[in-house]
């Protein structure tokens, strides 16, 4: 059985005052039996640890190298050294805004091992990519490039976002969800075998709120959410790991 996940990502919002809204998340973690993750800006990651241990923290990012003169970059150790469990890599802000490509997101992933953080992989397709029919083929291709050899239920969790749908509300269909995570779950059987393709927990990431969260949970093969804005803010994301329970 695949344990359920709920997700935050920060992005690039919270300061120490905002660490207050994890203790009604923490409280939320303890009643139910998701798993509850929240990667804020680096700079909380060591005070979120402390303020909410119910809760697992995980960096936004790391480098591909473990130290050296890389100015503003973050290794994983030292994301793990904070109290980091997890890694988000890849996310399409990162691919967009950093020109990160699917090697940059496997040599990352496979620091994020080494330093024994699990690697929330991030895949999505864009909406000119959905127009063109082109959503699988793009999905085969991240997951190809992106994913290393050796894999597992423990060291990796797959995010489908489709681009389009992130801070945008517009959500896709549970039908178009279900066929994505339905095809992902089909590629990691074959290249890891069925046992390891059937642990790795696949999350849903885009516009997902309280209004829509159980919607989505009841489709087959999602095992949870990646949420971005409607994770700042407990009253928000509460209801949304409770959907998850
Ligand atoms: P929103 O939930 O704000 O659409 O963001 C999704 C996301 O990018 C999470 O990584």
């Amino acid at each position: 059985m695949r344990r359920k996940l709920a997700a935050g990502n920060w992005k690039m919002n919270g300061t120490t005052a905002d660490l207050a809204e994890l203790s009604a998340m923490a409280d939320a973690a303890v009643r139910g039996d998701a798993e509850v993750l929240i990667c804020p800006p680096a700079t909380l990651i060591s005070a979120a640890k402390s303020a909410a241990t119910e809760i697992a923290i995980g960096g936004q990012d790391c480098h591909a190298q473990s130290a050296g003169a890389h100015t503003g970059d973050l290794a994983a150790g030292m994301l793990s050294d904070a109290g980091a469990s997890h890694v988000i890599l890849g996310h399409s802000e990162r691919r967009a805004d950093h020109d990160e490509h699917d090697d940059d997101v496997r040599a990352k992933c496979r620091a994020a091992w080494d330093a024994g953080l699990v690697a929330v992989v991030c895949v999505g397709e864009t909406l000119a990519e959905r127009e063109a029919q082109n959503t699988l083929d793009i999905i085969g291709g991240q997951m190809a490039g992106s994913i290393p050899d050796g894999a597992t239920g423990h060291n990796t969790v797959i995010a489908y976002e489709p681009v389009w749908a992130i801070g945008t509300g517009k959500v896709p269909t549970t039908d178009q969800i279900g066929d994505v995570h339905d095809f992902i779950r089909a590629r990691l059987e074959r290249r890891f075998g069925a046992g390891v393709g059937r642990s790795v927990r696949l999350l849903y990431g885009g516009s997902v709120k309280a209004g829509n969260a159980a919607d989505i949970f009841a489709v087959s093969n999602v095992d949870g959410a990646l949420v971005g804005g409607a994770s700042l803010k407990a009253a928000d994301f509460v209801p949304i790991i409770e959907a998850l329970n």
